[in-house]
């Protein structure tokens, strides 16, 4: 629930803590070192734009779904279809009349705090999210109809938001044109391998997540630090081989495995959204029984959060356990 930025800030403030770490700020990696068929680090383009080279025992793509370091290794992922893109626009905060949860309570007072909801209505789904002074919605469109869309006039957008959160033309003029609103383009898939000699892709550049659970950042988090735990040791030794990065995979395929085909479920159970078709009297039954049991949610919210094969920092890595300079 966090905004992504504040979250990436917390990292990069929590890594220059540690004595051996490096942030680059606006470099972009370009291509790979090799020696033979090993990966031995990056070509980038530095923060003017010149050009530079980093060498490393080992390079991690952690560069999301469109991973130019997967690309350059020559990985491919086995893409899987999705039936829906993301729209994202943003509307000044509601009057509280104008809140109601998912299921069409008033719902004001427990909207507060970051709480995120799920709209479906007029055929359609919405997710809205409460960042205090604005709202974060996302409007979930068929898969490649974009530009077809926008050749409505705007209104129609304000007026499809109007319908499912019950918002007023007050808040829904927020949005201005189109050019409020962000395109998202959903991409779904996998590598089957997610290591070379010298390179491992873990996050979506091994398995490109769909938005649907909010589940692809923890995901990508989990392989982090599994990646980190198992590969600390056989690093330090200067012996980190493709057996280790094996593990890695082995560690995380289970649970990502897991996760996407939920979210392959979810996808069909949402697919007539899109088309505005979705039948708010008959909503696919998983989503029917977490409105009527609600403990359900915390049983989701556990899965989602924590995850079927968590992982923890090792005592080494943590702040409390004095031992930094390991
Ligand atoms: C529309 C949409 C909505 C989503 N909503 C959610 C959600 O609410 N919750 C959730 O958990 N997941 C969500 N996901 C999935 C989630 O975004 C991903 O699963 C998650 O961000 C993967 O994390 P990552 O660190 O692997 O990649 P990313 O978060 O994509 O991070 C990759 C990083 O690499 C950097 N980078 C890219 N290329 C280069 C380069 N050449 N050189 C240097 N740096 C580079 C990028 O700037 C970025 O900082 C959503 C996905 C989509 C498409």
């Amino acid at each position: 629930m966090v905004p992504q930025w504040d979250f990436l800030d917390l990292l990069a403030g929590a890594a220059a803590e540690e004595p051996n770490f490096t942030l680059r700020m606006n470099t972009r990696v370009t291509g790979l070192r090799r020696n033979g068929d090993r990966v031995t680090g990056v070509r980038f383009l530095d923060e003017n734009g010149a050009p530079g080279e980093l060498g490393a025992s080992l390079t991690v793509a952690c560069d999301g779904r469109d991973s130019v370091v997967r690309q350059a290794a020559g990985l491919r992922q086995r893409e899987f279809e999705v039936p829906m893109d993301v729209w994202q626009v943003r509307v000044d905060a509601p009057p509280s009349s104008q809140l109601r949860s998912s299921r069409g309570d008033p719902h004001a007072d427990s909207l507060k705090g970051g709480r995120v909801f799920a709209h479906f209505g007029g055929g359609q789904v919405a997710v809205t999210m409460d960042r205090g002074t604005y709202f974060q919605t996302s409007y979930l469109i068929g898969k490649g109809r974009d530009a077809e869309l926008r050749a409505h006039g705007i209104q129609w957008l304000r007026d499809q938001l109007g319908a499912l959160f019950d918002w007023d033309d007050e808040v829904t003029g927020a949005i201005a044109s189109w050019d409020d609103v962000k395109l998202l383009e959903v991409t779904f898939g996998r590598l089957r391998r997610w290591y070379r000699d010298g390179l491992l892709c873990i996050g979506d550049a091994a398995h490109t997540m769909s938005p649907v659970g909010g589940v692809g950042v923890n995901l990508a988090l989990q392989d982090a630090v599994a990646a980190a735990r198992i590969l600390a040791e056989p690093l330090r030794r200067g012996t980190a081989g493709t057996a280790d990065l094996a593990r890695v995979q082995k560690r995380r395929q289970l649970p990502m495995t897991v996760v996407q085909r939920s979210q392959r479920a979810e996808h069909t159970m949402i697919s007539s959204a899109p088309a505005g078709t979705l039948d708010g009297d008959r909503l696919p039954v998983p989503v029917r029984l977490l409105r009527r049991v609600p403990p359900l949610r915390t049983v989701t919210g556990y899965l989602g959060g924590i995850g079927i094969r968590p992982e923890r920092a090792p005592a080494f890595a943590r702040v409390s356990s004095g031992a930094r300079s390991h």
